[in-house]
């Protein structure tokens, strides 16, 4: 008989049990820091990862998913349920913005004018309003997308009255660290730049949702004010870039 458990069923128990761990840990930091863990939603980032691994993950309760590539974003819709809400958190380039508007639930990681205008053109065409948030380089790494707080702050206003989207928030990727605590402080001056942004009570912008948090740092995002976190290796396993 131990011929049937087949390795797509340890591999199925595992993911189910990996995403409800994370969830759990999800609600434990939101409660932990007085939030209501309804206010925070775990993103399953399934980049690179074959089709029955996200089905996996839906059948245990997942609803949003997360990819970084467009031809890999738009091939995995169509074979997955229709309830399912699709982020896009990876660098967009403007020529495949058009493949994408309509599609998505919300694109993460704008970081330029020139970006958003596209986006705002095709939404427009195709007649939707794109979610956006403006992803931010809160840390100044080199390596990483977006711009600093005060070019984001700046990205913000001059988005803000582009037709055909609609800036939900904003997004960062936090440097790779064993300590997650190192990264507190980029979560909290992110939290800060949508607290004072939305303060000044300037036209078109209200701001509600933060993105941030990935499998090293998700529980201080969320300690620090994430409403969306992104949660990768902490699901599925680690990524093979070789196949
Ligand atoms: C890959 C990726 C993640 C998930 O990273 P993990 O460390 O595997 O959880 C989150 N956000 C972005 C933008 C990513 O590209």
């Amino acid at each position: 008989m131990y011929q049937t458990i087949s390795s797509s069923v340890s591999l199925s128990k595992m993911i189910a049990e990996n995403y409800k761990n994370v969830l759990e840990k999800v609600n434990n930091a939101a409660t932990g820091a007085g939030r209501d863990p309804k206010e925070v939603t775990l993103i399953a980032v399934s980049k690179t990862k074959p089709l029955e691994m996200l089905k996996e993950a839906y059948e245990a309760g997942a609803r949003d998913f997360g990819e970084n590539h467009v031809q890999e974003l738009i091939t995995k819709i169509p074979e997955m349920p229709n309830d399912i809400r699709w982020h896009m958190i990876g660098h967009l380039q403007r020529n495949k913005v058009k493949y994408i508007v309509g599609k998505v639930y919300l694109i993460h990681s704008v970081d330029s004018l020139r970006l958003a205008e596209e986006i705002s053109k095709e939404s427009v065409k195709a007649g939707v309003v794109s979610n956006i948030l403006i992803e931010v380089n809160a840390s100044g790494e080199e390596s990483k997308w977006g711009g600093s707080l005060n070019e984001s702050r700046e990205l913000v206003k001059a988005a803000a009255s582009l037709p055909g989207i609609c800036i939900k928030g904003l997004m960062t990727v936090a440097p790779y660290t064993e300590n997650p605590e190192e990264n507190r402080r980029y979560f909290s001056a992110l939290k800060q730049l949508l607290v004072d942004m939305n303060a000044e009570n300037t036209d078109n912008i209200s701001m509600g949702e933060l993105s941030m948090g990935m499998t090293g740092d998700y529980e201080v995002a969320v300690s620090e004010g994430a409403t969306y976190v992104r949660v990768g290796t902490g699901i599925f396993g680690e990524r093979n870039y070789n196949n």
